[in-house]
């Protein structure tokens, strides 16, 4: 069975990746909490979920043993109501035949909504792993608190916690018209909005402004917060916001944008999928009475 993900999003909350997205499947829990009896497998390689061919379901009990140490995954909480590891499967293996790989960013990767987020958590926590094997004061070892996601290092006692990374996202509207940008790296033709991460000092409004102006040349006014969305990939915190133009001439910075144009809002480029924020913020700017268009 394939799933499709919904056309649209009531709120931004819905959106995937965001904890109520997965709420009904899913409840977060910790390492230590592994009741040590058998569950789920939640298997990526890099960012592609591994299913087994003959379910769209999460690999239960059965462990393809070509894929890697079962020992090695990492209890992260109850999926379905019963255990759930996640283990990062290296991008060298070669998948077994009765195995398959979904890439989760594909924009219609096939999976439901709460599985999906449940890969992109995994991402997150994966790069959590990685990143945190040894201090960052010292480089000694780190080991796991108790009943947290947090580690501590063995040898200077100080603690760190999964580190989540703040970044604005901004639509900006100038009479009927959005301003939309393209990153080289994007798909042919399609275009979204500024990005940026938080600086030293800023608060989220001055990242916007900030970003904005150095990447596209333009002032705003009236910049409002709509809300946000987790990005696992592997650790952003989106925060959605909309602007008004106020002033300057598109100056597109060559650095990290390939282009950038005003659009009217009947006329619009390829989009970003509706999963992300991103789509999220310029479906309620063509349709601000909560009925994205199609
Ligand atoms: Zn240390």
């Amino acid at each position: 069975m394939s799933y499709k993900l919904p056309e649209s999003y009531a709120s931004c909350e819905l959106l995937p990746f965001n904890r109520t997205a997965l709420e009904t499947d899913f409840e977060l829990q910790t390492p230590s909490q592994d009741p040590g009896v058998s569950g789920y497998w939640l298997l990526l390689q890099g960012t592609r979920l591994l299913l087994l061919n003959d379910s769209a379901e999460l690999p239960h009990d059965r462990f393809p043993a070509e894929l890697g140490d079962p020992q090695q995954g990492i209890y992260i909480g109850c999926w379905k109501n019963e255990p759930c590891r996640l283990l990062g499967i290296s991008l060298k293996t070669e998948l077994p035949p009765q195995v398959r790989s979904i890439n989760i960013l594909d924009k219609e990767p096939g999976l439901s909504l709460s599985l999906l987020s449940l890969a992109g958590l995994g991402n997150a926590v994966l790069h959590w792993e990685k990143t945190s094997r040894f201090c960052d004061n010292c480089a000694g070892s780190m080991v796991r608190i108790s009943g947290e996601w947090g580690k501590g290092c063995s040898a200077c006692e100080a603690l760190h916690y999964p580190r989540i990374h703040p970044c604005i996202i901004v639509l900006v509207r100038r009479d009927n018209q959005l301003l939309l940008v393209r990153q080289p790296s994007w798909p042919a033709g399609r275009y979204s909005l500024v990005a940026g991460f938080v600086e030293f000092g800023e608060n989220l409004e001055q990242t916007v402004a900030r970003e904005l102006y150095e990447e596209t040349g333009i002032r705003v006014t009236n910049i409002r917060y709509q809300g946000s969305q987790s990005w696992p990939f592997p650790s952003q915190l989106m925060t959605g916001f909309t602007a008004d133009y106020s002033s300057g001439e598109l100056n597109i910075q060559k650095e990290e944008l390939e282009a950038g144009d005003w659009f009217t809002i009947d006329n619009l480029p390829e989009l970003p999928p509706k999963r992300s924020i991103a789509r999220w913020l310029i479906d309620m700017a063509v349709a601000p009475a909560g009925k994205p268009v199609e």
